[in-house]
């Protein structure tokens, strides 16, 4: 049930901890065994993904807290030209943003964060690294609010849900005082924040399938790779399904050869998987990001997302 999946992104600077984060937080799920390599890790996995031809690994990953699946992906930590940054986080319901509590936030995230506020997101904060002997939860938490408010955000969004954490150590905590056992307050956080994918209690679930193409990836085996979050209805391997154009231009018509799904570090073949869901899907030779893949009785290409390069307010 989609009821059970959450989409979130994470905006990180480089080096504030984001590798180690999600490292431990796969390993708290039971996701990741405790001896797997970290070569092995997911959001950093450059280098093995090169070896086996794979470069979409890394950009989304899943953990399974309880019965819910939280997909998550991976934002640039910069700037964008031609609206990847929309694209990713149009995919999502949620965004946890992850600060050094030495360094606070940083001026090349303000533009991923910006965009984030702009589509009426709620971050969830972590300010990250607290164990650090010169750092300052409390001015980075100050620094993040008044970034919010130069960015515009509105009451909700100023009223963002933080924890403290250290990732590396493995633990996050409402306050700074108290209990530092684990990472599982940041999994609650996001199932009492982060709402269901907004397309499945719109009733979406049950119309014939679409998805707003995000990323798009080439894998040596597979070739090229389309990933998004399914819209309406279910993506199933062998549906016939067209492309379509920003204006509803019918480009490429095909089927959908491989389906792939986000298990923790793995993308795992399914054969189905249903709206609200982040997959990726090979078949088609031609179709590219912000174009619409949907079964050939759509001729309506979804709400189109920027693909021209946004300009930094
Ligand atoms: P990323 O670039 O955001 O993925 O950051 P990494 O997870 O690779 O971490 C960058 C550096 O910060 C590494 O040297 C980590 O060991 C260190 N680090 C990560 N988390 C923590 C933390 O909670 N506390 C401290 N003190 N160091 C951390």
């Amino acid at each position: 049930m989609s009821k059970n999946i959450r989409n979130i992104a994470i905006i990180a600077h480089v080096d504030h901890g984001k590798t180690t984060l999600v490292d431990n937080l796969f390993k708290q799920s039971g996701t990741v065994r405790e001896n797997q390599r970290v070569e092995e890790r997911a959001m950093d996995s450059g280098d093995l993904e090169r070896e086996r031809g794979i470069t979409i690994l890394a950009k989304c990953t899943s953990v399974m807290w309880g019965d819910t699946r939280i997909n998550i992906v991976d934002t640039p930590g910069h700037a964008d030209f031609g609206g990847e940054v929309e694209r990713i986080l149009s995919m999502v319901d949620g965004v946890v943003l992850l600060v050094d509590a030495a360094e606070g936030p940083m001026p090349q995230t303000k533009f991923v964060t910006m965009k984030a506020l702009a589509l009426g997101l709620k971050p969830i904060v972590v300010v990250n690294k607290v164990d650090k002997p010169d750092g300052d939860p409390d001015a980075a938490t100050d620094a993040v609010f008044d970034l919010f408010v130069n960015l515009d955000a509105n009451e909700y969004q100023l009223d963002f849900p933080i924890l403290y954490a250290s990732g590396r150590d493995g633990w996050c905590d409402d306050t700074l005082d108290g209990p530092r056992e684990n990472l599982h307050p940041l999994f609650e956080k996001v199932l009492e924040h982060v709402p269901a994918p907004k397309v499945v209690t719109d009733g979406n679930a049950d119309k014939p399938f679409s998805m707003l193409v995000s990323m798009l990836d080439r894998d040596n085996f597979l070739g090229r790779i389309l990933t998004g979050r399914i819209e309406t209805g279910r993506a199933k391997v062998g549906d016939a399904i067209h492309a379509l154009s920003r204006d509803s231009k019918v480009i490429e018509v095909g089927r959908i050869s491989k389906l792939l799904s986000f298990r923790g570090l793995e993308r795992t073949p399914v054969e189905e998987a249903e709206a609200g869901d982040i997959v990726a899907i090979a078949g088609l030779q031609t179709a590219t990001v912000a174009d619409t893949i949907a079964v050939p009785e759509v001729k309506e290409a979804l709400h189109s997302i920027p693909v021209d390069p946004p300009t930094l307010a």
